[in-house]
């Protein structure tokens, strides 16, 4: 299943003044930005917009300010760093909506860039506006963006699940709206993989409670051939099963939904797996006592990682994979002596061979961290987007572009 809307390939944009939304809410810790990745992804559209003749106006948030205008969330150092990467300037605008910004926006000429503020200075921007009062005054800001260019591009797929002003909204004031080459790569690698997967089509979900996991584990039992399941959701799983499990994670009101969870897989005959053996330890802490034990956790003790047998048993399911798409990691891999199930797993995905898509904020670090993201097909730069799709939900920054 590929997108079946319009991208930036279908419509002429010589002469235009676009305005495109794109995912620049970067890690930046006292002004330097910590990771790119970002950026990196939006160039391609970037370039291809300029090089075919129109002017740009790139709109984003940046964390949560919560709608005031905070210096630590400003896009001023992202605004330096585009420059950088695409070795032209790029003119920063110091708000996002307004007389000033509309006519530097408009004084743009074809080939020129400009960043705009952080849209969520504004409460506007990702407010839910319930009263009449409040539509309006959302309404009013949305017009307000639609100033800023007459083609409206989405190639933010890390927002995409929002119906925000800047993200979904704004497509009611500007036409065409169409996606850019990011978005387009998004949909079509995780679209591919859960519509036409080759089998045998493995899920590995992990992370740390089944409860915000539940929706893409009932979508994918539609569709895969085994759930490979790690991280502090297992033990809700292995509580439900009679195990003990000490002081590990659990979700109490959960284990009656876990136990018709295994009953489903049973009866769709999926193959759900759970860990055989845990890394236990006596504190949350990565300087705490550690053991290796089988399925049952001692009082007081936490599984924190999968153990080997664990991880052996899942390589082998992950050998003979097709397809994979993963979610959530395997243990706390944050901390060095929880992160041997995760890199494991890493690096059974990247010597599958399987067609391998990561989806998921902290997978996707996991992935980083273990030096093999170019080893997977795709990375994907959007964790809850990447997540609700999975979970076969639409995207309203999608839905709302205009149709192929
Ligand atoms: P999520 O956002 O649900 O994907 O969860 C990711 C978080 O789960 C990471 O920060 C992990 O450190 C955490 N996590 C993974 N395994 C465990 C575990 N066994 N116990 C507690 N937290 C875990």
């Amino acid at each position: 299943m590929g997108l079946n809307k319009k991208t930036i390939r279908d419509i002429d944009l010589k002469g235009k003044k676009v305005v495109m939304r794109v995912d620049f809410n970067v890690p930046i810790k006292e002004g330097k930005i910590k990771d790119d990745t970002r950026i990196v992804a939006a160039l391609d559209s970037i370039k291809y917009i300029i090089e075919k003749g129109a002017s740009l106006v790139l709109l984003s948030h940046l964390g949560r300010p919560d709608g005031e205008k905070k210096v630590e969330y400003s896009m001023k150092p992202v605004a330096e760093k585009l420059q950088e990467l695409l070795g032209k300037k790029v003119i920063f605008a110091d708000d996002c909506i307004g007389e000033a910004v509309v006519k530097q926006a408009n004084a743009l000429k074809s080939g020129e860039v400009m960043l705009c503020e952080n849209t969520r200075f504004y409460k506007q921007e990702d407010m839910k506006a319930k009263t009449d009062e409040d539509k309006k005054l959302q309404d009013d800001f949305v017009k307000e963006l639609a100033k800023l260019g007459n083609v409206y591009v989405n190639d933010a797929f890390g927002t995409a699940h929002r119906a925000h002003a800047s993200t979904a909204l704004i497509c009611k004031y500007v036409r065409p709206s169409v996606a850019g080459f990011l978005m387009e790569k998004e949909i079509e690698y995780l679209g591919n993989a859960v519509s036409n997967p080759q089998h045998p089509f493995v899920a590995i979900i992990g992370g740390a409670k089944v409860s915000g996991k539940l929706e893409v584990l009932k979508s994918l039992m539609e569709k895969v051939n085994t759930i490979i399941i790690g991280g502090g959701m297992a033990y809700t799983f292995l509580k439900a099963q009679g195990h003990t499990i000490g002081a590990s994670l659990v979700e109490e009101d959960l284990i009656a939904t876990a136990l018709d969870t295994l009953k489903t897989a049973k009866e769709k005959g999926v193959k759900f797996m759970l860990p055989i053996d845990n890394v236990i330890a006596d504190k949350f802490d990565n300087a705490a006592a550690i053991k290796t034990v089988g399925l049952e956790v001692p009082d007081n003790w936490m599984a924190l990682d999968i153990g080997p047998k664990t991880v052996a048993l899942y390589t082998e399911e992950i050998k003979n994979a097709k397809t994979i798409v993963w979610n959530g990691p395997m243990g706390c891999f944050e901390m060095s002596n929880f992160a041997n199930g995760t890199m494991s797993i890493c690096r059974a995905v990247a010597e599958s061979g399987a067609i391998s898509v990561i989806g998921g904020g902290d997978s996707v670090s996991a992935v980083n961290q273990s030096g093999l993201a170019s080893k997977m097909t795709h990375v994907s730069t959007g964790g809850g987007a990447s997540l609700e799709f999975l979970e076969g939900k639409s995207l309203p920054g999608v839905t709302a572009l205009d149709d192929k």
